[in-house]
């Protein structure tokens, strides 16, 4: 007799084909904007969920990090790299995929490719925090980094922020193409720029999302005006920022978790205890956002394990009934719990 899987042991695992196949479903811009607020709904109740700096092995050439987080019902984490050296040889500097797991009984209840999940989690997560830090009324984003995440933050500032028009500059002038290219019939009035001095001239909100594994100077602070929102996401490991130390200083800060900001963020070039606002408590109403015109706010964005444990609930909850998962037999569940070796020896005679 061969073990035939049960089906409370398959995993529906979402394929890249199948997590396209979903956001055309939704469509794109309402993904962006429902996973927004999905986000937002998990940092509103922060204090349940179990809370660890990622765990990271880096290299010379990148970095390997597992990101874990459980809200006590549900595990996940997501496996993702970062490697900015792989743009140059035909790969992606980012790469991802995650797992949920029942916290109850420890299976395995979804397992996703993540690397376009986290482009639209990272996106989702900008706007949340410009939603409630971005100068009311904005109006002009400047989009500074053209690559792979570059649309998706652009159209979330679009959908939640309401800005209508993007500045965009990259040191590779066939980056700002391709994004110029991607963006156009977005109904986003979209201007190409050959420094980012002139891609920030009236932006309200500034989103820097550069990859180099370096302290790197995207904006020095003689760039930055008054009032001006920066959406930092690029600067996301120890050596690698993209904001001079002057700017933090006239800046509010605004983090995920401190304890991993302070290792990864901008902030890295701050003294320890330099005050920094934490996200959550602004989404809860416990700590002031933007207070006035003038004000400097800055998102210093790493990326939280919160953020693909609500993208991933959100797939999770939207695959329900539909085709774009395939079950997968990746769990020995014998029939007899505790007959794990029969079951490995019965399979010969199949
Ligand atoms: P990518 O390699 O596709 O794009 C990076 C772009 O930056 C490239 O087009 C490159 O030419 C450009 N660039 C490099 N130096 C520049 C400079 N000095 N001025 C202007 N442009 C410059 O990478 P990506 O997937 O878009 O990711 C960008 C960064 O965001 C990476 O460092 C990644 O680690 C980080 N990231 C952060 C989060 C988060 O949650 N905060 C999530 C995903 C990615």
């Amino acid at each position: 007799m061969t073990n035939q899987p049960s089906p409370l042991a398959l995993v529906p695992f979402v394929s890249v084909e199948n997590m396209m196949r979903l956001v055309h479903h939704i469509g794109l811009e309402r993904m962006l904007a429902e996973l927004t607020d999905y986000v937002q709904a998990d940092f509103a109740r922060w204090e349940v969920f179990d809370k660890t700096p990622r765990v990271a092995s880096h290299s010379a050439q990148g970095v390997i990090e597992l990101m874990p987080t459980s809200d006590g019902e549900v595990y996940g984490f997501k496996y993702v790299n970062g490697h900015p050296k792989n743009m140059r040889e035909g790969r992606q500097t980012v790469t991802a995929f995650g797992l949920l797991a029942d916290v109850d009984n420890g299976y395995p209840v979804l397992l996703s490719e993540m690397t376009i999940l986290t482009a639209l989690r990272t996106a989702a997560t900008s706007a949340m925090a410009a939603r409630h830090l971005a100068p009311r009324g904005a109006t002009t984003m400047a989009m500074i980094g053209n690559g792979a995440q570059s649309e998706f933050q652009t159209l979330a500032m679009k959908t939640v922020v309401g800005i209508d028009t993007v500045r965009l500059y990259d040191i590779d002038h066939a980056a700002t193409e391709k994004c110029a290219r991607n963006l156009a019939g977005s109904g986003l009035n979209v201007v190409k720029c050959t420094t980012p001095e002139e891609a920030i001239e009236g932006a309200q909100i500034i989103t820097t999302c550069t990859a180099d594994k370096q302290y790197a100077t995207i904006l020095t602070d003689n760039m930055v005006g008054a009032g001006v929102h920066i959406n930092a996401i690029g600067g996301d490991c120890p050596g690698k920022t993209e904001l001079h130390r002057d700017i933090l200083l006239r800046s509010d800060i605004f983090v995920e978790y401190p304890p991993q900001t302070r290792i990864e963020g901008e902030i890295q070039q701050l003294a320890d205890d330099h005050p920094v606002h934490e996200l959550w408590q602004v989404i809860r109403g416990e700590s002031p956002g933007r207070t006035d015109a003038r004000q400097i706010t800055l998102f210093d964005s790493v990326g939280f394990a919160i953020e693909d444990f609500s993208a991933l609930r959100f797939v999770r909850e939207r695959i329900n009934g539909t085709g774009f998962f395939e079950p997968l037999d990746m769990l020995a569940d014998p029939d007899d719990p505790r007959d794990l070796f029969g079951m490995v020896m019965r399979a010969a005679a199949s």
